[in-house]
């Protein structure tokens, strides 16, 4: 048996009639750009997330791109991001006009570390964006605190978060606004790119909808000069259709997990992902760790097992940030998590005989 690190198109058989139906409709009413399909998913997905407003927009990059420069980040603003995440999360920073200042992670969940984010901060410091990597919730009382104590903002980066939770919270309900990315193979995923940003900030998403709108909410307004990033209303109809399933989705991901944990404990040389107490964590990526990584990713891939590295550098080691000159000691645990990391496949649809499989793979392949 061969095990894809995921299969979108089990997804869509899961859900045909409904989804071709749905693409059917947007086609035979024209509802290609805004209409209903695009204000029933922002309803919805704000009602879902439990944030009172819901901006769509074209991917998860353009979600925090927006979300800062409706914060008003301007040239010379510093903003702190985690060593390990996508591109998306630094490169929104600089784009928006602002100052990528990274932050080392935590080495238990691989999300911002709280204890190092006083250093980070200067008198020149705006924002933060703490990323609930991997769909392990970040430290948000602390980052939080932080933020509240020295009149940050915060963006959560939720791209790979849908439905985690804190202390009993959703994550994006934190921040002063969160981004959503529904990139095909997220935990909520369209047919090509989507995005979106929540918030509780009435004044703040109309300003984001502005934005992303070409600055006029009503043709001919124009009161700013904006961008064009929307949610096209074909993938706003197949998040329609998906949505309402997510739940499912994500204790399928948490059960996968859950089983993952316990058939690989004990294996000799490999650390398993941690959960941090009083979260919910939602397994966007089931990603192991070890000294050997590529040379049982190799095994792996002998064994019919499809497995992914992400990352494969630490952000600050990225060559675009090679003016910065940072050395591994600057951010070691973003560093070390990058050298060892690998994710397993995990998805909804994926069978306990595939896990199974996954899983007596990395046992013989595992510690040499
Ligand atoms: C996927 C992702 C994004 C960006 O999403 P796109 O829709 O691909 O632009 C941003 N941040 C993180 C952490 C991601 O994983």
């Amino acid at each position: 048996m061969t095990v894809p690190f995921a299969d979108l198109h089990q997804q869509y058989l899961s859900l045909k009639t409904e989804i071709d139906a749905a693409i059917a409709d947007v086609i035979r009413t024209s509802a290609f750009i805004r209409g209903p399909h695009v204000e029933r998913f922002e309803q919805a997905f704000a009602a879902a997330m439990g944030t009172s407003h819901c901006v769509s927009c074209a991917n998860g990059t353009d979600a925090i791109y927006i979300a800062m420069v409706a914060l008003g980040v301007k040239p010379g603003d510093e903003v702190i991001v985690p060593s390990m995440s996508w591109i998306s999360t630094s490169e929104s920073v600089t784009q928006a006009g602002g100052t990528v200042v990274f932050c080392d992670i935590d080495p238990e969940t691989h999300t911002l570390d709280p204890d190092k984010l006083a250093g980070c901060i200067t008198s020149r410091t705006v924002g933060i964006i703490p990323v609930h990597l991997y769909g392990q919730p970040a430290a948000m009382d602390r980052i939080v605190n932080v933020a509240h104590a020295r009149g940050l903002w915060v963006i959560e980066d939720c791209a790979q978060s849908h439905l985690a939770e804190f202390n009993g919270r959703k994550v994006g309900t934190f921040g002063t606004a969160a981004t959503f990315s529904f990139y095909p193979g997220k935990n909520l995923g369209a047919m090509g790119d989507a995005g979106a940003v929540v918030t509780n900030d009435a004044g703040l998403a109309t300003h984001m909808a502005k934005f992303a709108r070409h600055g006029g909410l009503r043709k001919g307004d124009h009161e700013i000069e904006g961008i064009n990033s929307r949610l096209d209303g074909l993938q706003a109809a197949i998040l329609n259709v998906k949505l309402p399933h997510l739940p499912t989705w994500t204790e399928q991901r948490r059960a996968l997990a859950a089983r993952y944990s316990e058939e690989l404990a004990g294996v000799q040389g490999l650390c398993l992902p941690s959960c941090r107490e009083g979260t919910r964590h939602v397994w966007h990526l089931y990603v192991v760790q070890s000294e050997e990584r590529d040379a049982l990713a190799g095994r792996l891939r002998e064994r019919g097992v499809q497995t992914s590295v992400n990352y494969p550098r630490a952000l600050p080691f990225l060559p675009c940030y090679s003016r910065l000159k940072h050395a591994p000691e600057d951010f070691p645990e973003g560093h070390a998590l990058a050298r060892r990391c690998l994710a397993l496949p995990i998805f909804a649809e994926m069978t306990v005989d595939q896990l199974d499989t996954v899983c007596e793979a990395v046992r013989a392949s595992a510690g040499g």
